[in-house]
């Protein structure tokens, strides 16, 4: 242990005074060689608790000694067993709450855990790099079935990926004209390229994967369509319908949705209007509501944009932040600005009708509630105004409602999630898979990624099953 470095290797990142202002990623990742030096810290630990830690339960030791020889050919085929993603994973997934949270070396004092996330990203790079995709695999034996998978996010992608390589016909149905998910018009470009995001998908097409953007299931083509075509279909339609405060002023011109403001910036490339035709608020204070990765991503992102000032309002304190530690780091690199404890309660009109600015109150940390946090309780008289001309509110999403509203006869539960077997991916209807934020309400990329891993092996049983029982007939 004694020869082993404390500290992570440093890893480069734009600085913040430059970053702050273009939409080109933070972090540019190790160079082999760094990770090279990176790898030699792991303990290679028997009954390694990293990968119990990590839902898709990748052989971490494994790769990160191939990176360790300098085997990078070897490391990127040991990721790939397991991940159809990685190179977004390494970028995106919560590593600090998973893997690296019970990484033995870290658990040892004033030791940093290893950089499992930066190393994953640095092999999955590589391999986009240096692996020839096209070259994926594809069995010329007959297909065992025809698959559907609705919403082409992580989890929809996974399981794609995974019913391919287990030699089924799989077809992706896509609401919006880019497939991806959040992965492509939520997180923005500076956490999350899109050629990488992009590269990861055409390695899924390459194993025989066929993607059909523009098709808005429940809309376009019906379940019911689905269930006669197909022999069993995956739903992972996500969680991305936004919850609002639903205070006062809520309808001024200044106030939106993240999921509209972040939807503008990615998928349409509203930040480089006009050469794209969907323009935005050209803002110069900018007031986000919520603690999350989101209202991280429509805070910086606003900065990006010009704006002058930008404040994160948050009713709870640092301690309870449900955002990445790394993304809040390199927001407050940023400049971006913190109100602890306060929350919105009234959005006001300059007269005009157009927000001039954003009343709140002051909390104060009361019993837990049902989620075990502090319940955070209003402070009488301590309200104040922060002047704003926009509001992004990132305070949770709910389910996708196009598709379910269509088809009642899928069980739902009280949130109006779908009811699935987190283990399967089963739902109250026989070949109708679910999984993903459909299933828990709004998560992880990862999680989402293990529902979808769980639901392949799964809806291999159930056809096989389904093609071997003789059908009877009535005579
Ligand atoms: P989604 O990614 O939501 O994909 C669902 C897809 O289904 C969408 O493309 C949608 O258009 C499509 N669809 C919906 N209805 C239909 C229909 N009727 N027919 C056809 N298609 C349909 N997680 C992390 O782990 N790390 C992060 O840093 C992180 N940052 C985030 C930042 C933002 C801004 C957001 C919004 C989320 C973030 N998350 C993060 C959460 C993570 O992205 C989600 O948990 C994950 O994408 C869920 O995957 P999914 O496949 O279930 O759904
Ligand atoms: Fe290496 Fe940490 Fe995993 Fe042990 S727990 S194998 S040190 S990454």
């Amino acid at each position: 242990m004694a020869r082993k470095s404390r500290t992570k290797t440093p890893i480069a990142e734009q600085a913040p005074n430059i970053r702050k202002s273009n939409f080109e990623e933070v972090c540019l990742g190790y160079t082999v060689e760094e990770g090279m030096e990176e790898a030699v810290r792991c303990l290679q630990c028997k009954n390694a608790p990293c990968i119990a830690n990590c839902p898709v339960m990748i052989d971490i030791p494994g790769f990160i000694l191939a990176i360790k020889d300098g085997n990078m050919e070897e490391a990127a085929e040991i990721l790939g067993k397991y991940s159809n993603l990685p190179a977004i994973c390494g970028r995106v997934c919560p590593q600090e709450k998973q893997c690296e949270e019970v990484c033995k070396l870290g658990m040892a004092k004033n030791f940093e855990p290893v950089a499992i996330g930066k190393l994953e990203r640095l092999v999955a790079d590589w391999a986009l790099e240096n692996k020839d995709f096209s070259k994926a695999i594809q069995s010329d034996t007959p297909k065992i079935g025809k698959i559907a998978v609705i919403g082409s996010g992580p989890s929809g992608l996974t399981v794609a990926g995974d019913l391919a390589k287990l030699n089924y016909e799989v077809t992706v149905f896509e609401a919006l004209h880019e497939p991806g998910g959040v992965l492509t018009y939520g997180i923005p470009e500076f956490r999350l390229p899109k050629r990488i995001v992009k590269k990861e998908i055409e390695s899924i097409e390459a194993l025989g994967v066929k993607i059909e953007t523009n098709a808005i299931i429940g809309k376009t083509i019906t379940m019911d369509e689905i269930i006669e075509e197909f022999d069993a279909c995956y739903i992972a339609v996500g969680a991305g319908t936004p919850n609002f405060m639903g205070i006062t002023g809520t309808s001024l011109n200044g106030v939106y949705s993240s999921s509209e403001y972040l939807t503008r910036i990615n998928l349409m490339h509203s930040y480089e209007f006009p050469k794209y035709d969907t323009p935005i608020k050209q803002s110069k204070n900018v007031v986000v509501i919520g603690g999350g990765n989101v209202a991280m991503d429509a805070a910086r992102s606003a900065k990006r944009l010009g704006a002058e000032n930008v404040s994160i309002v948050y009713r709870r304190s640092l301690e309870e932040l449900p955002a990445r530690i790394e993304e809040y780091h390199h927001s407050v690199e940023e400049d971006i600005q913190y109100y602890w404890l306060t929350n919105p309660v009234e959005y006001l009109d300059d007269g005009t009708g157009n927000l001039s600015g954003v009343k709140c109150i002051q909390m104060e940390l009361g019993e837990p509630d049902d989620s075990g946090r502090r319940r955070p309780v209003p402070i009488e008289n301590s309200e104040f105004i922060i002047e704003a001309d926009t509001v992004i509110e990132a305070i949770g999403q709910g389910s996708n409602k196009v598709l379910l509203s269509t088809f009642p006869e899928l069980k739902l539960n009280k949130w109006g999630y779908i009811e699935a077997d987190p283990k399967t991916g089963i739902t109250s209807i026989p070949g109708v898979f679910a999984g993903g934020d459909i299933v828990t309400g709004a998560a992880t990329v990862i999680l989402a990624m293990g529902a979808g891993k769980v639901a392949a092996v799964e809806i291999d049983k159930y056809v096989k099953n389904e093609k071997q029982t003789p059908v009877t007939t009535n005579v």
